[in-house]
């Protein structure tokens, strides 16, 4: 394949995403390339059977455009796994706009991604991801009605992670209980990777419900907040995952679990809001075989695709809480299922999503 220069510096030639896109039962794959803007967009979307396909619009760099398109379809397979599992009326879609490595015009960038979503008239509705803002997709409502997540939306509380940490407290408070036997977090002890947007914001649900907290972050700054507002130990970011602990709570990057540290957590529990947190589906067994429980991270992190939901359709804010709150229900019924096929948590909630998605 002919590298994208001013995209990319590698040339990387890797049929993968071939293979990729046959196994996550694809759907749609739509490329745009406008070279005088820099534009280089790619819109997957996995499946509409259910509804439009909503997903986040991630912008930041990739070393290839095979890179970039394996990655959006699996987060756009994961969307569809999310909205499913939620009783969503949605699909699964979600876009990477390749950060080019020359200069460019965002607010021109952005307004030919939104001609491009408008083109595909509904289909794919668009939303803030990893390297976008509320003011981008300002930009794009003003050329699609497909966005959501601007700002001339009704939601008071307009930042996702606000639900999406209410929705992994709830998580975490399910996965005490059941693996615990415990009703409140009272002295509950929650390792947190990451205090970002909803990181800190768990942070701060668990504080108040009592529990007692140790955290790292790259950011001192996120560090300083947490340590003074919740009396929270800090432990460097490569030692998190060893923390003696009740419930070890990924908030921050994909493969928090990976081959090569899964034998050192020392947590009954993992429950946290990051997209993609193993490495790969075998680490489930192994989690299960070592006595952990796993709570599946599409279904507890659902919390923001509710309210970008909600919001889209005119929602009350009520209801997407509700909505959220029942993660609580959903993830007992995983964990109780799993127990009694000896399945892991993820092959449980995958059977319940694809269900719901192919039946
Ligand atoms: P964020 O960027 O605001 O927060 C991530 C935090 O992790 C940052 O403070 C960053 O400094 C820190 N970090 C980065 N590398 C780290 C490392 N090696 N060790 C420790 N800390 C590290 O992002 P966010 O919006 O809080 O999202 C966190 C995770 O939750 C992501 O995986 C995201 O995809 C997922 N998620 C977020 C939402 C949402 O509503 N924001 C919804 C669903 C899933």
């Amino acid at each position: 394949m002919k590298s994208f220069t001013d995209h990319f510096t590698s040339n990387a030639n890797n049929p993968e995403f071939y293979s990729v896109f046959q196994q996550l039962q694809y759907g749609e794959l739509h490329i745009k390339r406008d070279t005088a803007s820099g534009l280089l967009a790619i819109i997957a979307i996995h499946s509409t059977r259910l509804g439009p396909a909503l997903g986040g619009c991630r912008f930041q760099p990739y070393h290839s455009l095979e890179a970039a398109i394996i990655d959006c379809l699996r987060l756009a397979q994961g969307m569809s796994y999310k909205a499913a599992i939620s009783h969503l009326p949605l699909g699964g879609g979600k876009a990477v706009l390749i950060k080019p490595n020359k200069t460019y015009d965002r607010t021109h960038l952005f307004r030919l991604f939104g001609q491009t979503v408008n083109e595909l008239g509904g289909r794919y509705i668009t939303a803030e991801d990893s390297g976008t803002h509320m003011m981008d997709m300002d930009i794009i409502r003003t050329v699609t009605p497909y966005v959501t997540g601007n700002s001339q939306q009704s939601f008071i509380q307009k930042d996702p992670s606000i639900l999406t940490a209410f929705g992994v407290r709830r998580g975490i408070e399910a996965a005490v209980k059941y693996q615990l036997q415990k009703d409140s977090l009272q002295n509950i002890h929650v390792a947190i990777q990451g205090v970002g947007n909803v990181g800190y914001r768990l942070a701060k649900e668990l504080h108040q419900h009592g529990a007692i907290l140790t955290i790292c972050d790259i950011n001192p700054e996120n560090v300083k907040r947490c340590v003074a507002e919740f009396s929270a130990k800090v432990i460097a970011p490569e030692q998190i995952h060893q923390v003696a602990c009740d419930v070890f709570a990924p908030c921050a990057l994909s493969n928090p679990v990976n081959t090569q540290n899964i034998n050192e957590i020392n947590a009954p529990i993992i429950a946290g809001s990051a997209n993609n947190q193993l490495e790969n589906l075998e680490l489930a067994v192994r989690l299960k075989e070592r006595g952990i429980l796993y709570a599946p991270d599409y279904v507890i992190n659902a919390g923001g695709l509710i309210h970008v939901y909600a919001q889209y359709y005119g929602k009350q804010e009520s209801i997407a809480k509700e909505n959220v709150n029942n993660i609580y229900n959903t993830l007992l019924i995983i964990f109780e299922c799993a127990t009694k096929e000896n399945l892991p948590t993820t092959t449980i909630a995958n059977r319940l999503a694809e269900q719901r998605l192919y039946s």
